[in-house]
C-alpha cells in the first residue's frame, strides 16, 4: 500500500543516534510532513549494555534534547522495552501515520529495522529512513568502471572528494515543534558500574557541547592539526568522536564549518583542514565498508585471514587490558582508555597492533574491549580500525606492517609527557629511558623509584621475537591462500 505522507496528522521520529534537534533530517522532514511529531527515544538492551562512558554521553544528549525540544514547544518521549513492541505501542497511542528514522550501516541493526519496517507497513503505516549519519551512503560512491564499492581508501577518497559539490548545506533551523498530547516517559539511569573510570575527565555529550567543541577546534586547533594529530601528549585533535558517534553533532554541520575554515585558509594553512577532512572521509569509508561488506562485523574483511591462528592465552589479553604489559606507550594508552573512556588515535593503532601482532590475541577480543570502554564506540570505525591494525582489513599497506611500540613511543611522545601522565610509576624515570625503562641500570631504577619487575612490570614479550612469529603466522595463511 502506498501512503501519502504529506499532511499526516502525526508522525513518530524514532531517534537512535541523532541526539540533536538541529540539522536532523528525520525530525526536520517529519515537521514538514505532519501536523504533530512525536520524537521518541527507546531505552533498549543496547543502552543497558553500552559502556558507562557511552551511557553517560547518551544521557547528556537526552537531557539536552529534552530541554531543547521543550524550549521549542515540543517534548521528548522516552519509552523502555524492545523496539518493535515499543514502536507499535507508540503508533497505537498516537494514531501516527508512520515512523521516520535515520538509516543504519550496522548489519544487525539493518536486519532489525527491516523486520520492524515490514511489521509497520503490514499495519498499514509508513516507514521512512533518511541518510543522516554520513554525507554519502554506501550506494553513492562507487567505482566508475564497475559500479562496485571501493575497498581501498585512496581510490574512495578521490571519488568522494570529486563529489563534494553535491553535499547539501545544513538544514534550516527548527524553531517550533508541535507534539501530540501523550505522557513523556522517564529518563533512564546509568546502569553500568564505574570501575576505575573517572567521570570528572570523561567526554561530555549533548548538542550544545558538540557545536561548541566544533567551533573551538576550528578556531584553535585545525590549523596545526596535520602536525599535532599524532602527538597524544598534546590536545591536538578535535575530540568530536563521541559527538559524531552519538549524533549530538550533525555531519553536514561539521563538514560545512570545516569547508568554510578551509576556504578562508591560504597555501600551507590549508594542510590542517585538509588533513582533518581526510579523517572525516575515513569515517565515511568505514561506514560504507560495513554496509557493503556486512561479513566484516563477524570476520576478516579478507576471508583468508579467518584462518589465522591466535595462539595466545587470556592472561596476555588481561595484561593488555589493565595496562600492565611493561611497554609504557601501550600501558599509558590502555590506562587512558580505562579511566577516561577515550584514547588517542595514534595510540589506538599502537595498542591494536600490539595486541594482535605482539601478543597474538584475536583482533575481535580487542574490538569487543574497545566497544565496552569507549565513549565514542562506533561499530563501523572500531571494526575498520581493528581490521586495519590486525592486517585483516581493506588496507593498501601489506599485512606485514608491524608497529614497533618503542619506536612509535619515541616518535609520538618524545619527552614522555603522555607516558608520565598515565603511568605514574614512570613519573621520575629520566627521558633517556622512559620509552624502554627495562634498559635502566639498577641504580637509576632505584633513584627513579621504578624497579622493573617490582614497581613497573618487566616487558611481557620481546617485540623482535614476536614480530618474527607474526610474520610466520601470517605468511602461512597467505601462502596457503595462494596455493588453493
Ligand atoms: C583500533 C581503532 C579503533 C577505533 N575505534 C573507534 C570508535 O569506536 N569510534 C570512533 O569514533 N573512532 C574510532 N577510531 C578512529 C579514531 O581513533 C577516533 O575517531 C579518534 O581518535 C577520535 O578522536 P578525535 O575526535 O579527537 O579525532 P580527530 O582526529 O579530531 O578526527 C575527527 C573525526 O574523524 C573521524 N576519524 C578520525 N580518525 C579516524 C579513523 N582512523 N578512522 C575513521 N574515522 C576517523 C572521527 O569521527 C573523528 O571524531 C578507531 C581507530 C582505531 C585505530
Amino acid at each position: 500500500m502506498k501512503l501519502n505522507i504529506r499532511n499526516a496528522d502525526t508522525l513518530i521520529v524514532w531517534i537512535r543516534r541523532e541526539l540533536r534537534v538541529q540539522d536532523h533530517l528525520a525530525l526536520w522532514s517529519a515537521l514538514e510532513d505532519a501536523r504533530t511529531v512525536a520524537p521518541l527515544y527507546i531505552i533498549d538492551g543496547a543502552f543497558r549494555t553500552a559502556s558507562r562512558p557511552r551511557q553517560l554521553v547518551i544521557l547528556d544528549g537526552l537531557e539536552e534534547l529534552k530541554a531543547a525540544l521543550h524550549s521549542l514547544g515540543g517534548r521528548l518521549f522516552l519509552r523502555t522495552g524492545e523496539p518493535e513492541a515499543v514502536i507499535h505501542a507508540m503508533l497505537r497511542e498516537t494514531g501516527a501515520a508512520g515512523v521516520y528514522c535515520t538509516n543504519e550501516s550496522q548489519p544487525e541493526l539493518r536486519c532489525r529495522d527491516q523486520q520492524i519496517r515490514s511489521s509497520v507497513e503490514a499495519a498499514g503505516k509508513l516507514w521512512k529512513e533518511f541518510k543522516d549519519r554520513t554525507l554519502f551512503d554506501e550506494r553513492e560512491i562507487l567505482s566508475k568502471s564497475r559500479s562496485e564499492p571501493f575497498t581501498v581508501f585512496t581510490a574512495y577518497k578521490n571519488a568522494w572528494t570529486s563529489r563534494q559539490e553535491e553535499i547539501p548545506p545544513p538544514l534550516p533551523f527548527i524553531t517550533h515543534v508541535r507534539v501530540p498530547d501523550i505522557t513523556p516517559g522517564e529518563m533512564p539511569a546509568v546502569s553500568v558500574p564505574a570501575g576505575i573510570f573517572r567521570e570528572q575527565v570523561r567526554p561530555v555529550g549533548g548538542e550544545r557541547e558538540g557545536v561548541r567543541a566544533l567551533k573551538r577546534f576550528l578556531r584553535n586547533g585545525v590549523d596545526g592539526y596535520h602536525e599535532e594529530r599524532d602527538r597524544p601528549g598534546n590536545d591536538g585533535t578535535s575530540r568530536l568522536s563521541h559527538h559524531l558517534a552519538s549524533g549530538s553533532l550533525g555531519i553536514r554541520t561539521a563538514y560545512h564549518a570545516l569547508a568554510e575554515a578551509s576556504a578562508q585558509a591560504r597555501g600551507l594553512a590549508r594542510q590542517g583542514p585538509e588533513a582533518f577532512l581526510d579523517e572525516l572521509i575515513w569515517r565515511e569509508f568505514y561506514h560504507q565498508i560495513l554496509a557493503n561488506f556486512p561479513h566484516v562485523a563477524e570476520g576478516a574483511f579478507k576471508p583468508a585471514f579467518d584462518r589465522l591462528d591466535w595462539p595466545t592465552d587470556r592472561s596476555y589479553a588481561e595484561a593488555w587490558q589493565n595496562g600492565s604489559t611493561g611497554y609504557p606507550i601501550v600501558d599509558a594508552a590502555m590506562r587512558q582508555l580505562n579511566t577516561e573512556g577515550w584514547m588517542h588515535n595514534r595510540c589506538r593503532m599502537i595498542v591494536a597492533s600490539f595486541l594482535t601482532k605482539d601478543l597474538h590475541v584475536d583482533w575481535r577480543v580487542g574490538e569487543g574491549y574497545f566497544m565496552r570502554m569507549l565513549a565514542d564506540g562506533d561499530v563501523a570505525l572500531n571494526n575498520g580500525g581493528w581490521q586495519w591494525s590486525a592486517g585483516t582489513g581493506n588496507d593498501a599497506q601489506p599485512w606485514f606492517r608491524i608497529f614497533n611500540p618503542t619506536l612509535q613511543s619515541k616518535k609520538c611522545d618524545p619527552e614522555g609527557a603522555y607516558l608520565r601522565r598515565y603511568v605514574p610509576e614512570l613519573a621520575r624515570v629520566p627521558a633517556k629511558y622512559i620509552h624502554e625503562p627495562w634498559t635502566m641500570p639498577p641504580s637509576v631504577q632505584a633513584e627513579a623509584g621504578c624497579r622493573i619487575g617490582r614497581e613497573y612490570p618487566t616487558p611481557i614479550v620481546d617485540h623482535a621475537r614476536e614480530r618474527a612469529r607474526t610474520l610466520e603466522l601470517y605468511a602461512n595463511v597467505v601462502s596457503g591462500a595462494r596455493s588453493r
